[in-house]
């Protein structure tokens, strides 16, 4: 690995997103460049993709090095913030990568946080709604210690999420480094890749395509979808509070995959029609963020309409399918 000398010896904060080239990794160097930082990206491209930060090659704010942040990370010089983002993160990238999911979770977590010691640097953790695995308190408050299936096909990604809080906080605790953690509920929108499986992109390409679209089980399961900005913007007044403990970002609105189904069907001029699948084992039932914590500390809350997200995802994907004669591909918004 190298760094330019002159990332290293510049004024700005530094800070390293690993997964930098995921969905949310790239957004987040994109927000925190705006901010007037210096980004270094770690990213394997297992699941990440060059193509969501090509735009920002030849930045002389921006470095990117290729590396699985699970084998031993050295970056010279001074670093100002980590942001461990690094994780597959659709439950179809998980179950196919069930060892890398862990190991970026635990032994991953272990070296950026091994990082953030050495350089003294506030860390902050992509943790996420699946803490909570399949909940029997709804909506979701930080305070609810969850019910996970710790040998099911989901356990992999949830219980090294939840394994990675509390090495977290074991590493505040203990050596006294400034860290946060981000509890992040379901995020669309432009940057997640057409087929990682998850049901936004999965609904949108199969509309555009005049497919199908592959509602599991009987679709009465919920959801609550947080348009990326809304996201990006509470994790980034999160990284600048004083607080440890995981705080909830998301959108409350929630949903039925069936209405979304629908909601999908209405938007966009397809011959699509809904076909009911099975419902993948430890699905769970109900998801929506209480934000009251997000609200009183970081004075955040969602702005993007469900609507306004929509379009703009549905026209960033409209762009990356070969539609089939049975669609007009436009959208009624
Ligand atoms: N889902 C669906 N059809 C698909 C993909 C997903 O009905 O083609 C459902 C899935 O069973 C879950 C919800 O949509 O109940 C959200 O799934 P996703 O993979 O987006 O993420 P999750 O919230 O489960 O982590």
């Amino acid at each position: 690995m190298s760094l330019s000398s002159t990332l290293a010896s510049s004024k700005k904060p530094i800070s390293i997103v690993t997964g930098g080239a995921g969905f949310l990794g790239s957004h987040l160097s994109d927000r925190l460049l705006a901010e007037g930082h210096k980004v270094i990206g770690i990213d394997n491209l297992i699941t990440g993709s060059i193509d969501n930060i090509g735009h920002l090659s030849g930045n002389p704010d921006y470095e990117f090095i290729k590396h699985d942040v699970t084998k031993y990370l050295f970056i010279p010089g001074r670093v100002d913030c980590i942001y461990h983002f690094a994780s597959p993160a659709s439950p179809m990238d998980y179950l196919e990568l069930p060892i890398q999911t862990l190991k970026v979770g635990a032994l991953g977590t272990h070296n950026a946080l091994g990082l953030a010691k050495e350089k003294n640097a506030t860390f902050l953790l992509a943790s996420t709604s699946e803490v909570y695995g399949d909940p029997l308190i709804h909506p979701q408050q930080e305070d609810y210690w969850g019910n996970v299936n710790p040998i099911g096909p989901r356990g992999v990604y949830d219980e090294a999420k939840r394994f990675a809080e509390a090495i977290t906080m074991a590493y505040h605790r203990y050596h006294g480094i400034d860290t946060k953690i981000v509890r992040i509920f379901n995020t669309y929108g432009p940057r997640m890749r057409l087929k990682d499986g998850r049901v936004v992109p999965a609904f949108i390409g199969q509309a555009l395509e005049g497919e199908p679209l592959t509602v599991f089980g009987d679709g009465s399961q919920t959801r609550s979808f947080c348009f990326v900005s809304d996201l990006i913007d509470g994790i980034f007044r999160l990284s600048m509070h004083a607080t440890h403990n995981p705080v909830n970002i998301g959108n409350p609105g929630e949903m039925t995959i069936k209405q979304f189904a629908e909601k999908v069907l209405s938007l966009l001029d397809t011959k699509s029609a809904i076909e009911y699948r099975p419902l993948p084992e430890d699905d769970p039932k109900v998801r929506q963020p209480d934000i009251g914590l997000a609200k009183e500390l970081l004075g955040w809350e969602p702005k993007v309409s469900f609507d306004e997200g929509l379009e703009a995802t549905i026209d960033y994907f409209r762009g990356r399918v070969e539609p089939t004669a049975g669609v007009e591909g436009t959208s009624t918004l």
